[in-house]
């Protein structure tokens, strides 16, 4: 059973009607080709979209190829419908912690489960125009729905269809990878492409693989009230992250409920009457359950099948195609953007990539996928956010490290707002105020994270930081903070001497 090569967004209500009728119009005629593009995309989710749309913008004649839904994963079964969850999941959280804050809710508030998927069904519905096909043509762009394939060494060929390009870019995106886990193939699973199309509240939900995603979704279905079993092979949740900055989100996990099984090996699926009968050794300990449904979100897959890469000699692995630092792939008239090439698989990092393809490809430029400053976040409640260097990779780069960490309990506003799990932590170059990474956790690191990552896209020193006013009371004045906590360091033993010397001859 593979559940991620068939669109699973079917057209049952008017929200899902309205995404169809914007991103995949059963209607749509593709145009005639012009004789000859100066691109041509396959695939429209954020990367194509942006390259797309970007060259058209600067004169070029421009085909976007989409198999499937224009906007791709974010918009319809990856960002736009998770956080559209997770904001509801936070209002859950809201009532249930409303005591604390002195407010009493009578008994009987409820989730109503199918309202909340309604909700999201909707605002994906009222974002698509900005994807669809009708607004990409509008703005210039040939739009062509079908499977894009080359077909020779200047061809795309699509619906039947040649397309002739001078420059192609490869934007075909990833999808939810099938680990190797024993009996995964005989048992009924969801992955991201599924889970939004649930009508039902899983009255227990399995979800394998403790990152983001899995993070993520465990947090807000065991809010919204599922039993939720999370297992992950590693030591802990978000493995990439700083262990003290994990051990916060696991910890609030568990708070909500989540049944973390980390250090999980021998895991063992088989079908059950119920559902999925999910077998694991978590710390040594044998564990047996069994769940209504089972979330596969343990790593991706780049989709590179059917794209007919050999014709034109485009090399591909497990990572998906192969790249150079200019996204060029090993077809010098090939690019390549988004999470079909890159390790940072995030809407943003796909948007700067579609960018610096379109400078490279059309105007032989020379930007490097290496100089882009990319920073992330988990949307957890709290949120973990980071960019540039975690302290663990600094010593394999031959960098030396000086790290200031602002908890958040001593911020008036994390105070006030009952949020004080978490910290701002800036890594500077050893003896200078050069940041080279942060990390923040925080309900809003995601936000906050910017701030940091526009001083190191910037050059702007901590030292800067430190003397930026920012409104108190604020959570962004942890990151001024830290700033302060700089500042301290400068004060040597003779400048202070100095000073007291001063202040003494001036009594
Ligand atoms: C559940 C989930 C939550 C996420 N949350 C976030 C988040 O909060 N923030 C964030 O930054 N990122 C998030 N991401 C990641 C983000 O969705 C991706 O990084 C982003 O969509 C990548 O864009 P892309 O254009 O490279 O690929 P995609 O969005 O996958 O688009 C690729 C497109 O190519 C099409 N295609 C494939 N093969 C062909 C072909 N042969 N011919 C024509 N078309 C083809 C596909 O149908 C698809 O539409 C999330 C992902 C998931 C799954």
């Amino acid at each position: 059973m593979n559940e991620n090569l068939s669109p699973p967004i079917q057209p049952w209500d008017s929200h899902n009607r309205k995404l169809v009728a914007n991103v995949a119009p059963p209607d749509w005629k593709n145009p005639t080709p012009a004789s000859r593009y100066n691109l041509v995309v396959i695939g429209g989710g954020t990367a194509g979209l942006v390259t797309a749309v970007g060259a058209a913008g600067l004169g070029a004649k421009v085909a976007l190829v989409e198999k499937h839904f224009m906007g791709g994963d974010c918009l319809n079964v990856g960002c736009v419908p998770s956080k559209a969850l997770i904001r509801a999941a936070r209002a859950v959280a809201s009532v249930r912690e409303a005591g604390e804050y002195g407010i009493t809710i009578p008994p009987g508030a409820t989730v109503d489960f199918g309202r909340v998927m309604q909700r999201m069904r909707q605002l994906r519905a009222d974002i698509s125009p900005h994807d669809s096909a009708q607004r990409f043509t509008d703005l210039g762009v040939d739009v062509f729905l079908g499977a894009g394939r080359f077909t020779g060494p200047d061809a795309v060929m699509v619906g039947g269809q040649t397309l002739r390009f001078s420059k192609a870019v490869i934007a075909t995106g990833a999808r939810a990878a099938a680990p190797p886990i024993p009996g995964l193939a005989d048992v009924p699973y969801l992955t991201n492409e599924t889970l939004f199309s649930l009508t039902e509240l899983p009255k227990r939900l399995g979800i394998i693989g403790a990152g983001p995603i899995g993070c993520e979704m465990a947090q807000s279905f065991a809010r919204f009230g599922s039993e939720v079993y999370l297992v992950e092979t590693g030591h802990g949740v978000l493995a990439r992250e700083d262990r003290d900055a994990a051990q916060i989100v696991q910890t609030a996990m568990e708070r909500d409920g989540v049944r973390i099984l980390c250090c999980g090996k021998d895991l063992k699926l088989t079908r059950d009457p119920a559902g999925v009968r999910l077998r694991v050794d978590s710390h040594g300990q044998g564990f047996e359950v069994v769940v209504d449904q089972l979330l596969v979100a343990a790593g991706r897959a780049p989709n590179v099948e059917g794209l007919g890469l050999e014709t034109v000699g485009v090399e591909a692995g497990k990572k998906g195609v192969k790249v150079n630092d200019r996204l060029q792939t090993t077809n010098s008239r090939i690019y390549a953007c988004g999470d079909i090439c890159s390790p940072f698989q995030f809407t943003h990092a796909a948007d700067f990539m579609a960018r610096l393809v379109i400078q490279n490809a059309l105007f032989k430029g020379r930007a490097r996928a290496s100089s882009l400053i990319i920073p992330w976040a988990t949307y957890t409640s709290p949120e973990v956010a980071h960019v540039g260097l975690y302290e663990k990779d600094a010593p394999a780069k031959g960098i030396e490290l000086d790290t200031f960490t602002q908890e958040l309990n001593q911020v008036d506003r994390a105070i006030l707002d009952g949020e004080t799990e978490g910290f701002v932590r800036v890594h500077v170059r050893k003896g200078t105020d050069e940041i080279v990474g942060a990390t923040v956790v925080a309900a809003h690191a995601g936000d906050l994270i910017g701030e940091l990552t526009l001083a190191m896209k910037g050059r702007l020193g901590l030292k800067t930081i430190g003397g930026t006013i920012h409104p108190y009371p604020t959570q962004a004045e942890a990151i001024r903070k830290t700033g302060d906590l700089y500042n301290r360091t400068r004060l040597t033993p003779l400048v202070k001497s100095l000073m007291q010397r001063w202040l003494a001859w001036q009594r």
